[in-house]
């Protein structure tokens, strides 16, 4: 098991990591979310001792790490920008952290087929990395860095380079690779669906701290802090009054059961709206506007001079922009964090 122990490290005035701490357990899979800036590389760094932290411990299985260099960590690395050697073929490649360590030619021969079939390519042994396309490169990168089964796999956006629709399928088929071997790894990204579809875990990191650590359906059902909603795209977070019975916002007096009391921020939930008449809140306004995007169409509605963006299925027919109408929410659409 991996474990971060209050983990910090400054680069002159700017705190890149502050506090962190977590638990990885064999077997799974942590995302490390969050924008540009957030310190989610330096924190890889100081996980892979390439960047020693200013102050706190990386341990595996209890022992401290933190004199390890690199190599001798058992870990592999997986970056967007990681080359592969551009002088040696495929099979070379893949063995390369194998005749590190020792192994035979045979070994390492078995060892590349496995890989090669892990990865979907098949007998590519022989062929030159520099003719390989984009992300044929990547999943050598990846068969690469797992052939000397690491007990951790950090991964620092390894799909960036790479356009959707590809990265997409690589996502899905390195989620089955990593579940397949029960592969401990860490995986660095700024795109909250990557992060969905990878991980058991997902750490939101914010200017050098973790603001939520959760499942991926506990952090969206969830989120504990106005910041992480608003990061995960949940918009329409007004402020309000909370009263006995009632919140007060700039869109309306809505009805409120829970123990909040005083100014809080409130969420409502984009996801959460419907058309028909069967929820217990209800919002009246102007369609302002519609937008597609994937299987989901957004529409804006505008209460009281505030706009809010609500999401329902690609196949839900929708009023024409300039239309009034009422939306409506069951409870669970709204979330209430005290100020
Ligand atoms: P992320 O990977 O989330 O984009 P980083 O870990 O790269 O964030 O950076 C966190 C913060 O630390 C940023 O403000 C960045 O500018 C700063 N930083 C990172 N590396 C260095 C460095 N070598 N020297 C100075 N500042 C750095």
């Amino acid at each position: 098991m991996l474990e971060a122990r209050a983990l910090y490290k400054s680069f002159g005035e700017t705190r890149a990591l502050v506090d962190v701490s977590f638990t990885l357990a064999h077997g799974k899979v942590l995302a490390v979310l969050g924008p540009s800036g957030s310190g989610k590389s330096t924190l890889l760094a100081a996980l892979a001792g390439l960047e020693p932290p200013d102050s706190g411990l990386v341990l595996w299985g209890g022992q401290d790490l933190t004199a390890t260099p690199t190599h001798q960590r058992g870990f592999s690395l997986m970056f967007q920008d990681f080359a592969l050697f551009p002088h040696l073929n495929v099979a070379a490649n893949i063995a390369f952290g194998l005749k590190m360590a020792g192994h035979t030619a045979a070994e390492q021969t078995a060892r590349v087929t496995e890989m090669l079939a892990l990865v979907g390519l098949p007998g590519f042994e022989k062929r030159d990395v520099n003719n390989l396309s984009g992300g044929e490169q990547q999943r050598i990168a990846l068969a690469r860095a797992l052939a000397p089964a690491p007990r951790l796999l950090l991964l620092d956006e390894p799909l960036g380079a790479l356009d959707r629709a590809l990265r997409e399928r690589l996502l899905a088929d390195l989620a089955r690779i990593l579940r397949a071997t029960r592969q401990t790894a860490i995986y660095i990204t700024h795109d909250q669906d990557e992060a969905y579809t990878i991980a058991d875990q997902v750490a939101v990191m914010n200017a050098g701290h973790i603001a939520q650590l959760d499942t991926p359906q506990a952090l969206y059902r969830q989120p504990t802090s106005p910041w992480v909603a608003r990061f995960l795209g949940l918009d329409n977070i007004l402020d309000g009054q909370a009263r006995a019975g009632t919140l007060e916002t700039a869109a309306g007096s809505l009805p409120y059961p829970g123990p909040a009391r005083g100014p809080v921020q409130v969420l409502l939930r984009p996801d959460a709206a419907t058309l028909g008449d069967t929820g217990e809140i209800s919002l009246r306004g102007r369609l302002t506007e519609k937008a597609l995007r994937g299987g989901l169409q957004s529409l804006w509605l505008e209460v009281n001079g505030i706009r809010l963006r609500f999401e329902f299925p690609a196949a839900v027919a929708l009023p024409e922009v300039g239309a009034s109408l009422t939306l409506h929410l069951p409870p669970s659409g709204l979330q209430v964090w005290p100020e």
